[in-house]
């Protein structure tokens, strides 16, 4: 496995897999690499000939507000998690690889999808999102593109933009990986306080509260929501940032739950701000 950080070694090695015949799956991530990352890598490496992970802490995704330098990070065992997954090439660029000072061309959507949901507390977020995964296909040139749909809003968002910009890149999406005990991994976990670890299992539960509702039949969105949003309420450390059915592609409200609705929150225990969501098939 090579670790390359300009994106000159990287474009080389991609032509060279290319000239002959091979094709290129992409894992974008922040680093911090967890089982849900690598169940990610895995997917691609069954799907792809090369299997390319970028390990980028994207400046653009964080308002000045956000967790942009507490945003936990250790590419030694980033690197390790890769290779041990089968990945060819892991790219970790510089932030000054990826910007120059006067970066100033931005891939934004327009409509209200990433006004929706998360983008109601993260104006920014899927600005930044669109912009640095466009500027990943644009120098990996991968056939297929690996997101989890943990980040529902955000494979989304990016099967929207990969459509509307002609990119000709397969999305795929990868299940949400869990602890054993339900709570959907993310690196923001170890932001977690034992308390905190503990509480943030209403996120979870809440999930598997909605789903059962559902299967018994209930179809009004707001009876779900108020009921998941009741259990989260019974939990101290946690305050919702939002609990809300929406359509599975345009990320707009429902009033009546059916096939692809989207079920999503976003929770804060203490100070982490969680996320979790089903998808009712
Ligand atoms: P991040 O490093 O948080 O930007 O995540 C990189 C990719 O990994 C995104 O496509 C995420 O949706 C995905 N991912 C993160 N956590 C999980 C999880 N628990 N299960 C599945 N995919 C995940």
């Amino acid at each position: 496995m090579t670790v390359a950080t300009k994106i000159s070694e990287v474009r080389q090695q991609v032509k060279d897999w290319k000239r002959n015949g091979l094709t290129v799956g992409l894992v974008p991530t922040m680093g911090y690499l967890h089982e849900g990352h690598a169940s990610l890598i895995k997917t691609s490496v069954e799907h792809c000939d090369k299997t390319v992970v970028s390990v980028f802490l994207n400046p653009t995704q964080f308002a000045p507000n956000e967790d942009l330098e507490s945003y936990p990070r250790d590419f030694d065992n980033d690197k390790k998690l890769c290779e041990e997954m089968g990945a060819d090439l892991v790219f970790h660029p510089e932030v000054s690889e990826m910007y120059d000072e006067d970066s100033s061309t931005f891939v934004e959507i327009l409509s209200d999808m990433p006004k929706q949901l998360c983008g109601k507390t993260r104006p920014i977020h899927f600005r930044g999102v669109c912009t640095v995964v466009s500027k990943l296909f644009n120098i990996v040139t991968p056939d297929k593109a690996f997101f989890g749909e943990k980040d529902a809003q955000q494979l989304a968002i990016i099967r929207k933009m990969v459509k509307d910009m002609s990119y000709g890149i397969e999305i795929i999406g990868c299940p949400i990986v869990r602890e054993s005990d339900g709570l959907a991994k993310s690196s923001r976990n170890t932001y977690l306080s034992d308390e905190e670890r503990k509480a943030a299992l209403c996120l979870s539960k809440a999930v598997n509260l909605g789903k059962e509702i559902i299967a018994n039949g209930e179809k009004n969105a707001e009876t779900v929501i108020s009921k998941m949003k009741e259990l989260i309420n019974n939990e101290p450390l946690a305050k919702i940032d939002y609990v809300e059915a929406v359509d599975g592609v345009t990320m707009n409200p429902v009033k009546e739950i059916k096939e692809n609705t989207l079920v999503a929150m976003a929770v804060y225990i203490g100070k982490t701000r969680l996320i979790d969501n089903f998808s009712v098939k």
